[in-house]
């Protein structure tokens, strides 16, 4: 029983027994090597003008719109900018579902934030699960048909590294055509070797997707993301959007981020990343207590070690962070590696000989 108190006798009764979003921030703050967050280890250098700091912002800063419109092969009206893919998130559950009544469809193990963000909102939540390869199950996501308005699909998947088959997600689009709408979470889309759905916004109506400046961007700090769906979707959300969501300084950076030099160091991180990835995963195999599990289509990998508590702790001690996965659906003894840069992964690889050594 929680205390008395007045905050307590307040507090909406759905927010009970809620647990707040552990982030990365939230669990551990200190340590170098910050390899928890799925963020780019590359901090890029931008300017700001500050002589009309007195002015609201626009709600929706134009050039931002048609910059982002421009990357992602959508027109402007196919786009909104959001405090983050989170707040994205967030406004599909509060413009889609009536609390109290109405259901979301996530398929674990996946992002957090799907289930939180309904919960808060006293909206119910349903689970699919992925099959054992991380693939949709198809059967049991159409079971669902009439009863969820909205379903989460993540692709790069989000602690998988899993992209999903065209044919799967056409499959959802398809059979929720009329019925719910469809929400393909691209934060990792920049990683992964194809990026099919954006060009297909016109075709479903009932396709929303959602992007984000915090990965490939290496922009986790500004908050700054993106709903790209079809002008009707937008026109819902912007009923739910605060009058004036995107600072600023916000707008000015992403500004610069989206120019063609931005573009151009995106993707050549992208591709160093990409890179790094691929040495990291080769140097993990050399223990045969680490398992590979999952796809690579992400900026993270995932392992398992039978001896995760052990490894996680060890590791936290030496500043070295990482993202336990192991609580999640199918994934126990699971941890979850973002990929850093070069000195990052060779210090991971360093404490990773000592662990297995002083355990032999
Ligand atoms: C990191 C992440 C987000 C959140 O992105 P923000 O733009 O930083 O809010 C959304 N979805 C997935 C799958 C993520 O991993």
């Amino acid at each position: 029983m929680p205390e008395n108190t007045l905050v307590n006798r307040l507090l909406s009764a759905h927010l009970q027994d809620l647990e707040p979003y552990q982030s990365a921030r939230r669990l551990i703050s200190g340590g170098q090597d910050w390899l928890n967050a799925n963020e780019s280890p590359y901090a890029n250098e931008y300017v700001l003008d500050c002589s009309s700091l007195n002015r609201y912002p626009d709600c929706q800063p134009k050039a931002l719109v048609d910059a982002y419109a421009q990357y992602a092969g959508v027109t402007r009206e196919q786009v909104l900018v959001s405090r983050g893919a989170d707040e994205a998130i967030e406004l599909l559950v509060r413009a889609f579902c009536t609390p109290g009544r109405d259901k979301i469809l996530i398929c674990p193990p996946t992002y957090g934030m799907y289930a939180i963000s309904a919960k808060t909102f006293n909206v119910g939540v349903e689970a699919a699960p992925l099959r054992d390869d991380f693939s949709l199950d198809l059967d049991a996501i159409r079971s669902y048909r009439g009863q969820v308005n909205l379903v989460f699909l993540c692709s790069p998947n989000n602690p998988t590294g899993t992209l999903l088959a065209k044919e799967q997600v056409q499959a959802v689009l398809e059979g929720f055509a009329d019925n719910a709408l469809v929400v393909l979470d691209e934060a990792y889309i920049e990683f992964a070797d194809e990026n099919y759905w954006a060009d297909q916004l016109n075709r479903y109506p009932n396709l929303v997707i959602l992007r984000t400046l915090s990965k490939a961007f290496g922009l986790a700090g500004i908050r700054c993301g993106f709903a790209l769906a079809a002008p009707e979707v937008i026109a819902a959300l912007l009923k739910v959007i605060a009058p004036y969501p995107v600072p600023q300084p916000v707008a000015q950076i992403a500004l610069q981020a989206l120019t063609p030099q931005g573009l151009q160091r995106t993707a050549a991180q992208v591709n160093s990343l990409k890179q790094l990835r691929q040495q990291l995963s080769q140097a993990l195999l050399r223990w045969p207590q680490l398992t590979l599990v999952g796809g690579t289509s992400g900026n993270f990998l995932l392992l398992r070690c039978t001896d995760s508590q052990a490894l996680m702790t060890y590791l936290v001690e030496r500043g070295i962070l990482l993202r336990d996965q192991s609580k999640q659906h199918n994934l126990q003894h699971c941890l979850r590696i973002s990929i850093g840069d070069e000195a990052q992964n060779q210090r991971l690889l360093t404490a990773l000989d000592r662990f297995f050594a002083e355990q032999a």
